[in-house]
């Protein structure tokens, strides 16, 4: 167990076109025992920032901590974390035993006894434990998956290192994995760091996400804060599925206009904008509310688009009265059971209560959803804070 810190931490890659920005002056305390997920969209320095960590890229400026030692001058060998990948990387002619065994035979003075119980308790915390003497070729996707995890854990590291260690996997057997492992990180209680692309592991496995953009860190925080209280659009347009809805707005006399709509604000959302009067309105899909007409101050006729039925919940997607239906600009997410047809009219409730206001040249956030209004008296854990 330990704590990781990265602190002012920049990579530059030089190549014929010149130099390549990949990690941005990153800093990010991970805490003993925390499961922290780098997540971010392509090419955003995830796996760079994990790959500085390992050893196995050195960063251009900046440091690498492990308990308050500075590792950045330390080869991989060196330093006592453990890094899994999405290729599994197992050797073909070992079995599994071999697989799992072999850095421990290599690296280390472990009596052949210590080796022996220490791949026979991760086999059997992993559920492998029957299939020590397969070959990789004779083994699932999943099963490989859990090899080269089993490979991670009996190095007993400082810090697990995952590169999106799920991505080979099938849909269900990709979900069933985030559950094991997410026990699995509780039981060990070893410090990990995972990156991934996909917002849904982020947000079910984390203790803490941090959301990476061009380099850049955006935000660091529990799921839930980032959800409900994000730094700025990206990250509101990133965590979250299907994604936040946004509206260019201008703020003209305490209301937003929109092409198609006139937002009034109370008093309290009003004071949050200061002086900025380029907007961005936002509203997540499970927070707009369909109507059978539109009444209140915050509902506007609209007209359904698509509807698309997943079972559970229908997505629907809305224009504006006034606007080809093509180009709806709401997706709304209801509960399943609702029947909505396209071309219908119906009325479409943007709750006050529910809504962000971005900076429209900036992306900062201005005003962020109330929480208390939604959950009554009973605080919605992980988002209390910022
Ligand atoms: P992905 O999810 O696609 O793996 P990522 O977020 O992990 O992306 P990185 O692999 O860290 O992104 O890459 C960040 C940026 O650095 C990208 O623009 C990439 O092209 C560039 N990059 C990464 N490795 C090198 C390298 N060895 N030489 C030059 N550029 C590189």
């Amino acid at each position: 167990m330990a704590n990781v810190k990265l602190d002012g931490v920049t990579k530059i890659f030089e190549d014929e076109s010149g130099e390549i920005v990949a990690v941005d002056d990153v800093n990010i305390d991970i805490k003993d025992g925390e499961f922290l997920v780098l997540v971010g969209p392509s090419g955003c320095g995830k796996s760079t920032t994990l790959r500085m960590v390992a050893g196995l890229e050195k960063p251009t400026e900046g440091t690498i901590s492990v308990d308050g030692e500075a590792v950045t001058h330390l080869s991989p060998q060196e330093r006592n974390v453990a890094m899994v990948f999405q290729s599994y990387a197992l050797y073909p002619h070992m079995t599994v035993r071999g697989n799992m065994s072999f850095g421990l035979e290599e690296t280390t003075d472990l009596s052949d006894e210590e080796i022996h119980t220490r791949v026979e308790d991760a086999a059997t915390m992993l559920g492998i434990d029957d299939l020590l003497d397969r070959k990789p070729d004779e083994l699932s996707g999943g099963q490989q998956q859990r090899v080269a995890l089993g490979r991670a854990i009996v190095r007993e590291p400082d810090a697990f290192l995952l590169d999106e260690p799920l991505a080979n996997l099938d849909a269900k057997l990709r979900s069933e994995m985030r559950t094991e492992l997410q026990h699995l990180q509780e039981d060990l209680d070893t410090t990990t760091i995972y990156v991934t692309h996909d917002q849904t592991e982020a947000m079910t496995m984390s203790d803490r996400i941090a959301v990476l953009n061009d380099g850049q860190l955006q935000q660091i925080g529990t799921p839930l804060e980032c959800y409900h209280r994000p730094n700025n659009q990206f990250v509101a347009g990133f965590i979250g599925e299907p994604s936040m809805n946004f509206l260019p707005v201008t703020l003209e006399n305490g209301r937003l206009v929109g092409e198609h709509f006139e937002y009034p604000l109370g008093e309290e959302t009003r004071a949050n904008l200061g002086d900025q009067t380029d907007l961005v309105l936002g509203i997540r899909p499970e927070d707009l509310e369909i109507l059978d007409a539109a009444s209140g101050d915050h509902e506007f006729p609209g007209v359904v688009d698509v509807v698309e039925p997943m079972g559970n919940e229908n997505t629907v997607h809305i224009a504006f009265e006034g606007q080809a239906r093509t180009e709806s600009e709401l997706t709304a997410t209801i509960s399943g059971m609702r029947n909505v047809k396209e071309a219908e009219s119906i009325g479409v409730g943007i709750p006050e209560n529910a809504i962000h206001i971005f900076d429209g040249e900036t992306g900062e956030s201005l005003h962020n959803r109330d929480l208390g209004e939604v959950e009554g008296d009973r605080p919605l854990r992980g988002a209390e804070a910022a």
